[in-house]
């Protein structure tokens, strides 16, 4: 989860005041040429404030150059021009995510007058918000969720692309068996054989996405 927002500096603060102060707000203001060293502050601090990891797939980039990251608004900039610079709608993303998350709704509710603070406003896993590991499981490359904010990051973000492109088989996000098997395993409801015999063939899916790199 991320700990530390983002502290514009006096320049950038002056640029988000202007901004926020206007009657009516665009988000192609994002692109301007007045706004790029404000989205590299924003890109290097959530960067090192994530760790290198991207705030849905959790997969590690080992770059702080622009082309491999994205600035992530959680809630669209599209649609939501008013939270372009809030510090708490802002992460850092990977390409592939950022692309497949787009600009679907994230609010769990009607569309909220002043930024929502609490995790339950949001449909999707919140950086800000939510801790990742209580909500998804990432075994390598294969993604299951342990809430419906973990499920709709999986569908919306379409995690198990990376299996899906290495295994070549799109499994449809209502294939549930993987999540179950966790469930039942985290309640102790199975012996370890039952779960053994269960995730055996999964292991072998893994381990063979971890010995071949993903191609396109
Ligand atoms: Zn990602």
């Amino acid at each position: 989860m991320i700990v530390k927002k983002v502290i514009y500096s006096p320049a950038s603060a002056e640029i988000v005041n202007q901004y926020n102060n206007r009657p009516s707000k665009d988000h192609n203001f994002w692109s301007e040429e007045v706004v790029k060293a404000l989205r590299k502050e924003m890109r290097d601090h959530y960067i090192h404030e994530q760790k290198h990891l991207c705030c849905y797939c959790g997969i590690p980039e080992p770059s702080i150059h622009g082309l491999d990251w994205d600035v992530e608004h959680i809630a669209p900039k599209a649609k939501h021009p008013e939270f372009m610079f809030t510090e708490a709608n802002l992460a850092v993303v990977c390409k592939e995510c950022n692309g497949h998350k787009g600009s679907k709704n994230v609010f769990a509710g009607a569309r909220p007058a002043d930024y929502p603070t609490t995790a339950d406003a949001y449909l999707v896993v919140h950086p800000h918000f939510d801790e990742w590991s209580d909500h998804l499981l990432r075994d390598h490359l294969t993604y299951a969720a342990f809430t419906a904010k973990g499920r709709w990051t999986i569908e919306k973000c379409r995690l198990n692309r990376f299996d899906e492109r290495v295994i070549g088989i799109r499994y449809p996000i209502s294939d549930t068996r993987f999540e179950k098997t966790v469930r039942q395993l985290l309640d102790r409801q199975l012996t370890l054989q039952e779960v053994a015999d269960i995730i055996e063939p999964l292991v072998r899916a893994a381990s063979l996405i971890a010995t071949r790199r993903p191609t396109d």
